[in-house]
């Protein structure tokens, strides 16, 4: 395997380590090469962000678990990007809510979602589901196919980096979609039910961090936590965040802000 060595004073270290990721995802035949491209987009807007956790992504990150905490039969979407770049945290994650992990990929072969499913074995997964692809979704492309006792029973989806109209689909179906997206405005963003604007890198960490914490809560805590939340005011708020960090930078390099 090709890796490229990035020194740890690189001034881009974080962001460079995880495209190194995405390439070894690549290499291992687990990532498309269409999901590299995916990838630049979403640095081009963590790079707007500021490459943090803002405070409202957190706010979204807490709602997740909530959901997820609640949900009757809660379902990890895992597609070739989320599985390279952080296989180990949604494994943590399915394991302390008690989520089934699904791989669903929108340039599928069967191949692809078995090496996928090992991949995350690897990483300590039990049983990963996927395979069976025995329901379909009304979509005219391959993100259609999933497991009947999987995303298709599912009341509540985590869907990391899903295309804009299965999350659209899913919603329409009655269900709980949460969604990671770097882009406020990508019609993902717009569709899901909790918009999570942070890299997905971040978002799982955060989240398995949080579960810790709000799985003693009662069912009436997370109730309350979910019941105050308004999704539209979280896409406002990371539209602003993007505004401010510009706006900040334009005037640190000494650049007059229109
Ligand atoms: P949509 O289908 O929702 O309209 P899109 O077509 O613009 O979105 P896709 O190509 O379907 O985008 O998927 C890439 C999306 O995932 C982009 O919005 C990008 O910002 C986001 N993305 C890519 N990598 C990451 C990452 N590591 N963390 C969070 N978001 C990411
Ligand atoms: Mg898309």
């Amino acid at each position: 395997m090709i890796v490229t060595h990035i020194p740890d004073d690189h001034p881009r270290y974080v962001s460079l380590k995880i495209r190194e990721k995405i390439v070894e995802g690549v290499q291992m035949a687990i990532t498309s090469m269409q999901g590299l491209v995916a990838q630049g987009r979403g640095e081009a807007f963590d790079y707007l962000i500021g490459e943090r956790t803002i405070e409202s992504a957190a706010v979204a990150e807490r709602v997740a678990v909530a959901y997820l905490l609640i949900a009757q039969k809660p379902v990890i979407s895992v597609n070739g990007n989320t599985a390279a770049l952080v296989p180990r945290a949604l494994v943590s994650l399915a394991d302390i809510i008690g989520a089934q992990l699904e791989v669903n990929l929108f340039h599928r072969s069967d191949a692809r979602v078995h090496r996928i499913i090992e991949h995350l074995k690897a990483h300590g997964a039990g049983n990963v589901l996927g395979l069976k692809g025995d329901a379909r979704l009304d979509l005219s492309h391959d993100r259609a196919i999933v497991d009947q006792e999987g995303i298709y029973a599912a009341d509540v989806v985590l869907v990391p980096l899903e295309d804009g109209d299965r999350c659209k689909k899913l919603v329409d179906m009655g269900k709980i979609v949460i969604s990671v997206d770097l882009n406020p405005l990508s019609r993902t963003s717009l569709s899901a039910t909790v918009t999570i604007v942070d890299n997905v890198t971040r978002a799982l960490d955060n989240m398995v961090q949080f579960t810790k914490e709000m799985k003693k809560d009662s069912k009436e805590q997370l109730r309350s936590i979910i019941d105050s939340y308004d999704n539209r005011k979280i896409l406002a708020d990371a539209m602003y965040a993007i505004q401010e960090n510009l706006k900040n930078q334009t005037e640190r390099e000494g650049i007059e802000w229109i």
